[in-house]
């Protein structure tokens, strides 16, 4: 494979103050205290370089895609079109016609529900997903679910919050028609063992949706590795604009899934008669789409490529050390989410406290943390507590920030108690 110049990886370790200096957010203060952001699994934030491609776009080259002939529309069908070869690069996808842009994960999975899944399912099927999915990665299951007659099934996770593997391979009947398992969890930082659960999948003709939307910003993602057959991610989690994100599927199952969305842009020809469709992916990208955003996925992806995830890993790795450790020493801080495999992500409530309570004084501290459930009802069921708070880290975040957060912590547990 061709390896892109502007994405060549940088020598050395990962320098963090530079790093800081891309994120023009990052200087900013709170409540006239510096900005501590730990809350990059709810959005992160995006470099200049990503904000430059945006405000480039529409200073110079915004046209729209697909349609004119002029030198601007060339351009910016050109721009936009190189992020799905930026995409197909980035998860190691045999073609870039697999790679079907969405607004981000949830449309991406509720294609799957309505264009795949839909169809095939008859009552008595079931659909397995695990206890620790976000809601996007239950309830579009669910409404298909409730059309056909099929039904849910749940695998179960251990205390630590690790997906029981012997149990999720033993609810792999005949009548699953599809499994969906988040590659990491937003919640607890799980990492899932995605290759040998796809083995499992594939060895019954299961086909095998993994949400990708926290794994994007932390892991190197290879789906031939991973062996899935839909891969779903978000943009504005990977250092992206809003409004961007991409479905991968195997190209045999894009070939037989009919149009979701109807519209200019996805046909071959149209007649009262009856319409003809473009191939995939076009076929399922109605409409004209987020044309600025997708530039500024194209830099974002080129971002992360410069820094290389090894080197980013390392320093997630170091931090998630550091903060695991520093709050494991905080009396009656009770972690959520023990995995022996996990993404700088860390749920977690404190005796006495309730979460809302803390993230606001925290926040008054200058520390960003998100409280509630995190569009995880049934996970936070399985641990017994209706919130927790969170603590996302990101490659952006220093040692000295997660001290400082600790040492809020301290500070404000002594206006609550
Ligand atoms: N799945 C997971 C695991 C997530 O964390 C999120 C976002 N919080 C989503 C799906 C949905 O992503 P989006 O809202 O960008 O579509």
């Amino acid at each position: 494979m061709n390896v892109n110049p502007s994405t060549r990886v940088e020598e050395g370790p990962l320098d963090v103050p530079r790093i800081r200096a891309d994120f023009p957010l990052l200087a900013r203060t709170v409540h006239g205290k510096p900005l501590i952001y730990l809350d990059s699994a709810n959005t992160s934030q995006k470099p200049s370089a990503v904000i430059d491609a945006v405000d480039n776009f529409f200073r110079h080259t915004n046209a729209n895609v697909a349609r004119a002939v002029h030198a601007l529309g060339e351009e910016a069908t050109s721009a936009y079109e190189s992020t799905r070869d930026k995409l197909a690069r980035f998860i190691n996808a045999p073609s870039r016609n697999e790679i079907v842009f969405t607004s981000g994960t949830t449309q991406a999975i509720n294609l799957v529900a309505y264009s795949y899944a839909l169809p095939r399912l008859k009552p008595g099927d079931t659909i397995l997903v695990t206890q620790m999915e976000h809601h996007a990665n239950i309830v579009p299951w669910q409404l298909v679910c409730e059309r056909s007659g099929a039904k849910l099934k749940v695998a179960p996770i251990n205390e630590a919050g690790e997906l029981i593997v012997e149990r999720f391979v033993e609810l792999l009947t005949p009548e699953v028609k599809l499994a969906a398992v988040a590659h990491v969890s937003n919640v607890l930082g799980t990492i899932n063992p995605v290759a040998s659960l796809s083995r499992e999948c594939r060895k019954r003709g299961i086909p095998l949706l993994v949400d990708g939307s926290q794994a994007g910003p932390h892991l190197r993602i290879d789906i031939r590795a991973l062996g899935c057959d839909f891969y779903a991610l978000t943009g504005h989690k990977l250092f992206g604009p809003t409004g961007t994100g991409m479905l991968w599927a195997r190209r045999e199952h894009l070939d037989a899934m009919p149009p979701f969305f109807g519209g200019g842009e996805m046909i071959r020809e149209v007649r009262f008669e009856g319409t003809t469709f473009a191939d995939p992916p076009h076929k399922f990208e109605a409409g004209t789409p987020n044309i600025a955003g997708f530039v500024g996925l194209g830099a974002a992806l080129d971002y992360v490529e410069r820094i290389g995830f090894e080197k980013l890993a390392a320093h997630e790795g170091d931090l998630l050390a550091h903060a695991t450790e520093a709050m494991r020493r905080v009396p009656g801080l009770r972690i959520i989410g023990e995995a022996a495999e996990k993404v700088p992500v860390i749920s977690f409530l404190i005796e006495g406290a309730h979460a809302h309570d803390l993230a606001t004084l925290l926040d008054h501290e200058g520390v960003a943390v998100r409280s509630g459930h995190h569009c995880a009802h049934p996970l936070m069921q399985f641990y017994g507590v209706a919130a927790t708070l969170r603590a996302s880290m990101a490659f952006y975040n220093t040692f000295d920030e997660i001290d400082a957060f600790i040492a809020a912590m301290a500070r404000v547990r002594k206006l609550l108690a």
